[in-house]
């Protein structure tokens, strides 16, 4: 199954609210509709904010584990 993961930051940054800056909250589901849930959650309950007003925000801050390249991580050696 794939993973998704947003990062609080990388939509909470791009907000108006300044509460989530550096926050280091990361939610990890196997569909967007799993991260977006515990996003959701987690802004409710950490940054008394409502998800669905930067829905389209967080969406873009959903990546799929695997798709995207971390110039920092080496590769796996045996
Ligand atoms: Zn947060």
């Amino acid at each position: 199954m794939p993973q998704m993961y947003a990062r609080c930051n990388n939509f909470m940054s791009g907000a108006t609210s300044s509460v989530g800056v550096n926050c280091k909250y990361m939610a990890i589901g196997e569909s967007e509709q799993q991260v977006l849930d515990q996003v959701f959650d987690h802004l409710s309950t950490v940054h008394k904010t409502d998800g669905n007003e930067m829905i389209n925000t967080i969406k873009r801050a959903i990546f799929t584990k695997g798709t995207k390249v971390f110039g920092t991580r080496a590769p796996q050696e045996h």
